[in-house]
């Protein structure tokens, strides 16, 4: 904890009783609470957190839409795109995956990352409301539960998932207090029904420098970005291990796909990826031909305002 720590928790336990005792308006859509929680959020709000519905990638989770020309059986661009062939291959891999594998498995996420879920998790990380983190958590112990299934977890030398949630730079996190995403893998862990599967270790993947923003950069310029950000401590720890990563918010994909290709070149066995919610850029994938610039392939207009929250 940082020097002003003491301070801090005086203050947020300040502010849970002040809410306890004295409900105010509901911090997202401001209407007047009528019941007493430590969650300044009201029933309808929390109603409004949905979990995705629709096609998905099956291995980062991107939304799929069949490209028009598909759809309507033609023929487009001189290729055969109306074969059954064709749309399975659409349906389930979008366009980047099929054209090269991510260093994770699979990347799941239980929500969009827009309206009422967004402004739950800006709740916990920019106002430091924490009783966030429990709802935060049930959403992503549901993806986990979801994706445990699909997990042939144990490699000959362990039965057990190693739950890494990633990490803040020492300095960002001692200002915010906390690190959003092992608070709600804690708050996950707890929710599901085999949590002895899953072994929460932190400390063994470190952010070494603040990676700044991502906006307005194209996919190249993000890995750069990214490029020895992240490091392992003690590679031992997650040696032939299978690897659960946890973030609060997939964007561009830049810092899950870092991290796992770090875990992984340290020695991991295969590496997972679970976030709360993710952004969608749906129109990018479906209209991404096969030689598009890299520069266009992730970044519009609508999305640079998305991602601009993420650290
Ligand atoms: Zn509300
Ligand atoms: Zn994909």
């Amino acid at each position: 904890m940082s020097d002003h720590g003491f301070a801090g928790w005086a203050e947020r336990v300040a502010a849970t009783l002040f809410f306890t005792l004295f409900p105010a308006d509901c911090r997202i859509c401001g209407s007047p609470l009528i019941k007493v929680s430590r969650l300044p959020v009201c029933d309808t709000c929390l109603i409004a957190l949905t979990p995705l519905q629709g096609s998905y990638c099956t291995v980062c989770g991107e939304a799929l839409h069949l490209p028009a020309y598909i759809d309507r059986g033609e023929t487009g661009r001189g290729e055969t795109g109306g074969s059954e062939a064709d749309r399975v291959a659409v349906e389930t891999r979008c366009l980047l995956c099929q054209r090269a594998d991510p260093p994770f498995e699979r990347a799941v996420a239980y929500g969009s990352y827009d309206g009422e879920l967004r402004d739950l998790i800006h709740l916990l990380k920019f106002q430091q409301v924490r009783p966030a983190s429990a709802v935060l958590g049930r959403m992503l112990a549901e993806i986990i539960a979801n994706l445990e299934q699909a997990m042939p977890v144990g490699t000959l030398f362990c039965s057990t998932i190693t739950v890494i949630p990633v990490p803040l730079y020492t300095r960002k996190q001692s200002q915010r207090g906390f690190n959003q995403a092992e608070m709600i893998a804690r708050d996950a862990l707890k929710q599901l029904s085999r949590p002895k599967r899953f072994d929460l270790c932190t400390g063994v993947l470190l952010r070494r420098r603040e990676t700044g923003s991502q906006i307005g950069l194209t996919r190249h310029q993000r890995r750069e970005n990214m490029r020895g950000a992240f490091a392992v401590s003690d590679p031992t720890r997650i040696l032939n291990r299978d690897i659960l990563l946890i973030d609060d918010v997939y964007t561009t994909g830049t810092t899950a796909s870092e991290c796992a290709r770090v875990l992984r070149r340290a020695g991991a066995a295969r590496v997972w990826v679970a976030t709360v919610a993710r952004t969608l850029k749906i129109s990018d994938v479906i209209a991404l031909p096969e030689n598009l610039p890299e520069n266009l392939s992730e970044e519009v207009s609508e999305d640079r305002q998305r991602v601009a929250a993420h650290g």
